[in-house]
């Protein structure tokens, strides 16, 4: 199928900034970040010479195998991250958006000490409570970011939810608003090594309405890509 990554991209725009506004931003308030995860490098480069300079994948592998290809991007963990993986990672990425564990901190923390650098992450949290989800739970997700305070060389910029998949995007915006006062409560606790600023919600699905409920993030791949294949 013929897929007119442009075409997508100057839709996408147009509804990004419908949402901005309705929340009282602007488009510019908004980061799309691109998810190329198993698109090809010749898409990919298509996506970042139309403007998409960050993206998202949610494999270590796959950055690693992108990354030469793809000089002067920003890339973005979005995906579950193991401990034993996050050595190749922390020379590559800008933003882990899938911490949900103090042993992950503790990890990605320790690598950045004797990398000379203090990685940028988000907490996951697991809104909707799904069984086949990561994510801390919304309850634990506060004493969680307090015990990751403590640690020197990741700074938390705030949170990250992968919302179930609906339909009806509508039913998402609970979960949505959950997260924002989530967010708000954990800013206002002034922790240490901590600058609240990102909320990671919406997807191809939802993010218009993550977006009018304070997304700052939002992670499209199929809508600026098409349907992912996964049989290649
Ligand atoms: C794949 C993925 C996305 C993008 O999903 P689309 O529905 O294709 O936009 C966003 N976030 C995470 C964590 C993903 O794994």
């Amino acid at each position: 199928m013929f897929v007119s990554i442009a075409d997508n991209l100057s839709e996408i725009e147009k509804k990004l900034t419908y949402a901005a506004e309705k929340s009282g931003r602007k488009r510019s308030d908004i980061l799309l970040l691109a998810v190329s995860k198993t698109i090809d490098v010749p898409h990919i480069k298509q996506a970042v010479e139309l403007g998409c300079k960050e993206l998202g994948e949610n494999r270590v592998q796959e950055i690693m195998a992108k990354y030469d290809e793809l000089p002067g991007v920003k890339w973005h963990l979005i995906g579950h991250l193991q401990t034993n993986k996050v050595k190749y990672i922390v020379d590559k990425v800008a933003l882990i958006h899938s911490v949900d564990s103090l042993k992950l901190g503790e990890e990605i923390s320790k690598r950045c000490a004797a990398a000379g650098r203090v990685m940028d992450i988000l907490v996951e949290v697991n809104m909707a409570g799904e069984e086949s989800k990561s994510g801390v739970s919304p309850e634990n997700a506060k004493q969680l970011c307090r015990e990751l305070s403590a640690l020197s060389n990741i700074c938390i910029k705030g949170l990250m939810t992968v919302a179930p998949y609906d339909p009806v995007p509508e039913n998402n915006r609970v979960y949505f608003k959950q997260m924002k006062k989530l967010f708000d409560d954990i800013k206002a606790e002034n922790y240490p090594n901590t600058d609240m600023q990102h909320l990671s919600m919406g997807m191809t699905n939802d993010y218009e309405v993550a977006v009018e409920e304070g997304a700052d993030i939002v992670r499209i791949g199929t809508g600026i890509f098409g349907a992912r294949d996964y049989s290649k």
